[in-house]
């Protein structure tokens, strides 16, 4: 295969390893039913869900089960038949805890679900939707932004007249170390994948669409290339390989890449007519469109030195993760670390019963090796005012300045140095020679503000 470089960069950023080894070339496996889902009211961005059912109702899967009417949030489904066992608190990857519906699965009444990839191909016709069966397909569904983020989809792209949306990027970057799930959905739900692009763009309404991949990634490249070709040019659809540098993926940095446009600080890509939505949103976009379906599974990453059976897993949403490292052949003797995410950006998880969510996207697993390795782990020294966090924070924020009010609790400091704009990307703890843990700083600042904001509103 020709070797492919993409010219397209952002200022900053770094190169951890990749770590794709793990599970790049395991192809996307249904996992058998557990016996137990606990499916978190709270998976995205916005209100969170009351649960539309109660205790010992029987639910079928693909049942909504927690909805919410405010204008940012997104419905709640359950991935199974069986019997709601208790409405209750709940671990939560990233806020601790939440309320979540624990159902019991009906052992006798449930087949593993299948991919539906092999409904889609190059004759799918997106203008045989209108734009309303889109957004309410969308809206039903339950889809959020699967990278991480959770925003609710059919927010972004219904259309708003007051903020026209131009272009559809597609943020194809996976740029975070061991992640490789949209990767194999690239290449195994190529048609899938594209049929939900030219929804989301058709809702939009948005002329051009970009793909953006990074440069280590040349089958998917290929792939996508050549389907794009097939399509025979109808749509103004392009992939554009961009360099690998971490974070290429960050909504801002792939903007900047791609179109060369940049979102003013504390703005949004709409306000500047961008619609960027992730491979594994694509992919259930489509799902839910022609075939109704609801966000009710996603593909999972299984990574890393610690865990038996590495590999990309097609996972009911609501499976708990000591479920999964079952299925997965169990953790090795040397694990020291479960991480929901990549390492860059992913939360330790303290508690195994933790579900999976609409957004977790990667189960890490770490050695004590590993552990050891990491910079928060090692011994603190004070700041020698090298400058580097400065050179790789790619939206060119003084990093130990923020950390350091913070430090000192000095709110109104940190937000004189843009604390808010922080994307958490962890570039400047990564590059630290001190060791500092300048990004747990500066998310402990966002909390403290969070917190003050709330006691005043
Ligand atoms: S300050 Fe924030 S955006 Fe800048 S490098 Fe650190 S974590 Fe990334
Ligand atoms: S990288 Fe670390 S040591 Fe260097 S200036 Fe930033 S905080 Fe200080």
């Amino acid at each position: 295969m020709a070797e492919i470089r993409g010219k397209f960069t952002f200022p900053g950023g770094t190169h951890p390893p990749e770590n794709k080894h793990f599970s790049e070339n395991r192809s996307i496996e249904p996992v058998s039913v557990p016996k137990q889902v606990a499916v978190l009211l709270s998976q995205h961005l916005g209100a969170v869900c009351v649960p539309t059912v109660a205790k010992k109702e029987a639910v079928l899967a693909g049942q909504m089960i927690g909805k919410s009417d405010a204008f940012v949030s997104a419905a709640i489904h359950s991935p199974v038949n069986g019997t709601v066992k208790d409405i209750t608190l709940l671990p939560h990857p990233v806020i601790g805890r939440t309320m979540g519906i624990v159902i019991d699965v009906d052992a006798e009444n449930n087949e593993i679900k299948q991919p539906v990839n092999g409904q889609f191909d190059k004759t799918f016709n997106p203008e045989n939707y209108t734009v309303e069966q889109i957004c309410r397909a969308v809206k039903e569904g339950g889809i959020v932004g699967m990278g991480g983020a959770g925003f609710p989809t059919r927010v972004k792209i219904e259309p708003n007249p007051a903020m026209p949306k131009e272009i559809l990027l597609i943020n194809a970057c996976e740029c975070e170390p061991f992640i490789t799930c949209d990767y194999r959905v690239m290449l195994e739900w190529t048609w899938q994948f594209l049929a939900g692009v030219r929804l989301a763009a058709r809702a939009a309404g948005c002329e051009k669409i970009r793909i953006g991949i990074e440069d280590n990634k040349p089958e998917a490249i290929e792939v996508l290339t050549n389907a794009v070709k097939e399509l025979g040019g109808k749509e103004d659809i392009r992939v554009v390989p961009v360099k690998t540098k971490y974070p290429q993926g960050g909504e801002r940095q792939l903007i900047q890449s791609v179109l060369g446009k940049t979102v003013p600080t504390g703005s949004i890509p709409p306000t500047i007519g961008v619609c960027v939505l992730n491979v594994g949103t694509c992919a259930a976009i489509a799902e839910a469109v022609a075939t109704g379906n609801s966000l009710t599974h996603r593909v999972v990453t299984v990574a890393g030195c610690a865990i038996a059976k590495p590999g990309n897993y097609y996972v009911p949403i609501g499976m708990r993760v000591e479920d999964l490292i079952a299925y997965c052949g169990g953790l090795t003797e040397t694990a020291a670390k479960v991480v929901m995410g990549g390492p860059m950006m992913g939360f330790a998880i303290a508690d195994l019963s933790t579900p999976l969510t609409k957004t977790s996207g990667a189960l890490t697993f770490l050695t004590k090796a590993a552990v050891t390795r990491a910079k928060h782990e090692k011994q603190q020294t004070p700041c020698i005012r090298c400058g580097r966090c400065l050179t790789v924070c790619p939206e060119h924020l003084n990093p130990t300045r923020i950390a350091h009010a913070v430090k000192y609790f000095r709110m109104d400091i940190a937000q004189d140095y843009y604390l808010s704009a922080c994307i958490e990307c962890g570039c400047c703890s990564y590059v630290c020679p001190a060791n500092i843990e300048i990004t747990g700083y500066i998310k402990t600042g966002k909390l403290l503000q969070a917190r003050a904001k709330r006691r005043l509103g």
